[in-house]
């Protein structure tokens, strides 16, 4: 086995694209003109499929693997069909959380230069008086989270009468972090007609149930049946002791010299503390997780991607869905729980096609969870020795709980 650190230096390759142009898919000019000048070269397959049928109006549930280009394959057409006219919003794009809500302004505020649509991200942490005075002053095209959409509907802030396009972006990860009466709440309030697009890494039957009780025959995309996870990224599973799993990240560190990493870990408290411990040896360390102030966030997330903080340590809830280029490493501290997780996960890194490679920490009760994985991926994780680190306390031979961890079916 090449050790990751033997791997050719990082070339960006260029993203996974499709054979055809944004021309043939039935876009305006200016539309074509704002995606050459970003770098846009031709859509990306998820993109292909979903612009033409958005344009004809259809409702669409798509999935396909992270950093393939959902966000605009929503956002073109969506922008593609606003009208000039009205004043209250025509779209609304719920997403689960703070971080992915700015990320999709921001990508929606690119793409709309030039065309006079006003976005805003609405989402819990901002003081919600900001939030106010700039729905009165209105907005074309909202973007939240489903708690803070809900609580401004409520408060009568937000008129749904105008709202056509609706998206549910990241939709398994709201349903997973608990948003699903505020999600039927909202497309309850939503006029027909109206056109309803879910865009998700993962389908499961609870998001399926959803999309039968709220869309309108919904072609269904599936763009990523067998490969779950990312080619471009090479990933490692490592057998360690539970007390061993600090010198190892510390090891790893030092000798994979990653360009930017996100390191997971199960629990806030968990996260705090490897953040403190790591800082204590080295600059650049950031840390985030849900119970943070939002302009703490924001910062942290602003210091990534300038890349100033090099080491993120991140839970779950935030680490999903970030597109920052740099990250060239993950590392899994803590397995994740849900196997799904994983994927997204691993996702960070090999954004668009440039190499990453990913290390999961499995202590060696941890079989089990890692089998998980290796059955949702359809693919064994390779085994990783590091070089002069012992990882874990070698046992009798025949006491199978304490040797390298096996995998059961592969
Ligand atoms: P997903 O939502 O599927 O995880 P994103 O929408 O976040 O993916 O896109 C991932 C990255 O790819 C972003 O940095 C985005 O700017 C870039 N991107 C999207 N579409 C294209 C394209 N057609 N050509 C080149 N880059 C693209
Ligand atoms: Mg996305």
């Amino acid at each position: 086995m090449n050790p990751p650190s033997d791997t050719p230096p990082d070339q960006p390759r260029g993203p996974v694209l499709s054979d055809v142009s944004f021309e043939s898919l039935g876009l305006s000019r200016t539309m074509t003109a704002v995606l050459k000048r970003r770098g846009y070269t031709a859509p990306t397959p998820i993109q292909k499929d979903v612009i033409p049928l958005a344009l004809e109006g259809h409702d669409i549930v798509g999935q396909a693997k992270t950093g393939s280009g959902k966000t605009a394959s929503f956002a073109i057409p969506i922008l593609e069909m606003l009208e000039r006219s009205a004043d209250l919003p025509q779209a609304l794009i719920l997403a689960p959380t703070r971080e992915l809500v700015q990320q999709i302004v921001v990508e929606t505020e690119k793409l709309a230069i030039g065309q006079n649509v006003k976005i805003r991200g609405l989402y819990g942490g901002e003081p919600i008086v900001r939030q106010l005075r700039s729905l009165e002053r209105g907005v074309d095209v909202v973007v939240g989270t489903p708690g803070r959409v809900m609580d401004l509907l409520e408060r009568r802030a937000l008129d749904f009468s105008d709202v056509y396009h609706v998206v549910l972006d990241e939709a398994d990860r709201m349903l997973d972090i608990g948003f699903r009466d505020d999600i039927e709440r909202i497309l309850r309030r939503v006029p027909e007609p109206h056109q309803t697009m879910l865009l998700s890494a993962t389908l499961s039957e609870e998001i399926l149930f959803l999309s039968r009780k709220y869309m309108h025959h919904p072609i269904e995309l599936n763009l990523s049946q067998d490969e779950l996870s990312v080619e471009s990224i090479k990933q490692y599973y490592i057998t360690v002791d539970h007390d061993r799993k600090i010198e190892l990240l510390m090891h790893l560190l030092e000798k994979e010299q990653p360009r930017q990493c996100i390191i997971f870990t199960r629990t806030k408290r968990g996260a705090e503390k490897l953040g403190q411990r790591i800082s204590r040896k080295l600059s650049g360390v950031g840390l985030m997780h849900g119970d943070m102030a939002q302009p703490a966030r924001n910062r942290v997330m602003q210091g990534f991607r300038e890349g100033k903080v090099k080491i993120l340590v991140a839970t779950d809830v935030v680490g999903r869905g970030i597109d920052v280029e740099g990250i060239s490493h993950v590392f899994n501290y803590d397995i994740p729980e849900d196997p799904e997780n994983y994927v997204h996960r691993i996702g960070r890194t090999g954004r668009m096609g440039r190499d990453g490679v990913t290390f999961l920490f499995v202590c060696p009760d941890e079989g089990d969870p890692l089998t998980n994985i290796e059955m949702l991926t359809g693919k064994p994780i390779e085994s990783y020795k590091p070089e002069g680190f012992q990882a874990y306390q070698k046992r009798s031979p025949d006491n199978r709980e304490y040797q390298e961890v096996y995998r059961i079916g592969f």
